[in-house]
């Protein structure tokens, strides 16, 4: 489950002076109209701004690395549509893709070969997969995973990490329970008490609770689920050896070792996490970048694992519109354009050209944060770290984050609009737009050492 934030929406004036822009012009009506007709005026609450207070921009379009809101402002953005646009906005290569199944349709509830095509793909870029299903989000993948490592272990149990998020499925909606049990409670409203009992949860980056939690339930446990580099706990990365001893301590036990790549796949690499840190889950889950910013998800493993899947094997899952074309055209086009020579190089030294910068620029002004950093996802934390899991992350000061937010909103610099997620640099930006970010970062954080909340 996400940390909660606490609310600073009802400070007014946390964004202190406006630089010319007029953030609560249209999307202030364009907010208020859609409170009355969709919940929260939202489809996805992080977007509503509650982490960080004030009016949700209303993006009206988007070129590169820039998205404009209704009121015409623009906006370098680091959120890329949360992870999937790494090529940049409105990409000429993913538009034509778009272009080329809009006129040949769109819609057939039949196999396609472009299904093949970028199954192929993803095979051949990560080796763990040997078979793969596509799905419409991640949330569907994560989901369909653990009811496939349950009919093939024939196991129930689930393991995953306080602070990783894998979508919103009942079983997955589960924090720490009262007291030293190490079985799941529900986290939000609506989740059985018993669902969220099949889950249990053990600290990210700590093995040691892992191997104690194994060796009391380990026979009844289907699957270890986890986000090989956490996102959604802000960036956090694996601790040395971490996925490896999980790896070893799945085998130990039977138990079978879920990579939720959802953000990290095509991110960090054309191998994942998993190239990236030489560790081969049974099952990955993917989205995010293999869509393009189409909804998209899919889950993959060796042929033996796949096979137990509906129409080969008894475990069923479905999907009307499973394989969109839109969907596969757009995420092929995505997927082959990160092929090309260079392209995660250059994501690395624009991110750490970000960073860098990010680092001087609060030491500068006497600002305490702590960065953590894997590629183009990266995240700032106002504290002295080190954030290794949850309950280090959660020492953030997320009024600090809230002030940071928007003074670099008003700006014109788009970030997570919460403490506790990862912000993602494309292949659209520019040296001079990171160089403009950091600018404007200055002047945040000098506020921000200023300020007396
Ligand atoms: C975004 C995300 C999901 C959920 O994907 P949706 O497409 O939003 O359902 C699952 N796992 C991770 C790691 C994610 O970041």
């Amino acid at each position: 489950m996400k940390p909660r934030e606490e609310s600073v929406g009802a400070r007014s004036g946390v964004a202190g002076g406006l630089t010319g822009l007029r953030p609560d012009g249209e999307s202030a009506s364009a907010f208020a109209a859609a409170q009355k007709v969709l919940a929260g005026g939202v489809n996805s609450p992080v977007r509503a701004f509650k982490a960080v207070g004030g009016v949700p921009r209303f993006m009206s379009r988007a070129q590169g690395a820039v998205l404009t809101d209704v009121d015409g402002n623009e906006y370098v953005d680091y959120v890329g549509g949360w992870g999937p646009m790494v090529l940049g906005h409105v990409d000429e290569r993913a538009k034509a893709a778009a272009g080329k199944v809009l006129c040949k349709g769109w819609c057939f509830g039949t196999p396609t070969e472009q299904e093949t095509v970028i199954a192929q793909r993803i095979i051949a870029d990560i080796p763990s997969i040997e078979v793969i299903r596509f799905v419409n989000s991640g949330t569907e993948a994560t989901m369909s995973a653990i009811r496939l490592a349950r009919g093939f272990t024939g196991r129930d149990l689930i393991v995953k990490c306080e602070g990783c998020y894998h979508g919103h499925a009942d079983g997955l909606l589960v924090e720490a329970g009262s007291g030293a049990t190490t079985f799941g409670a529900p986290s939000s409203a609506g989740v059985p008490a018993a669902m969220a009992a099949g889950t249990l949860l053990v600290p990210y980056n700590d093995l040691d609770s892992a191997r104690v939690l194994f060796a009391a339930h380990g026979r009844s446990i289907a699957a270890f689920i986890l986000e090989p580099i956490a996102g959604n706990m802000g960036c956090v990365p694996p601790a040395d050896g971490y996925l490896a001893g999980l790896r070893s301590l799945c085998d130990e036990y039977g138990v079978l070792l879920i990579f939720d790549e959802v953000i990290t796949g095509f991110r960090v690499g054309l191998g994942g996490a998993q190239g990236l840190y030489g560790v081969r889950p049974d099952i990955t889950c993917l989205g995010k970048i293999i869509g393009g910013g189409l909804p998209v998800g899919a889950y993959g493993a060796r042929r033996e694992i796949m096979e137990r899947l509906s129409p080969l094997g008894p475990v069923y899952q479905a999907g009307t519109l499973a394989g969109n074309p839109l969907a596969v055209g757009v995420g092929l086009a995505t997927l082959e354009a990160l092929h090309e020579p260079g392209v995660y190089a250059q994501l690395e030294s624009l991110s750490a050209r970000l960073a860098d910068g990010l680092a001087a620029a609060a030491r500068a002004a006497g600002v305490t944060i702590c960065q953590n950093r894997v590629g183009s996802m990266s995240t700032v934390f106002f504290q002295a770290g080190p954030v290794t899991d949850y309950a280090s992350a959660r020492k953030s000061d997320v009024r600090a984050y809230g002030f940071y937010f928007q003074k670099m909103l008003n700006q014109g610099f788009y970030l997570p609009p919460a403490q506790f997620e990862a912000a993602f640099v494309s292949l659209a930006h520019t040296e001079r737009q990171i160089d403009e970010t950091l600018a404007a970062a200055e002047r945040a954080f000098a506020g921000l050492a200023r300020w007396v909340p």
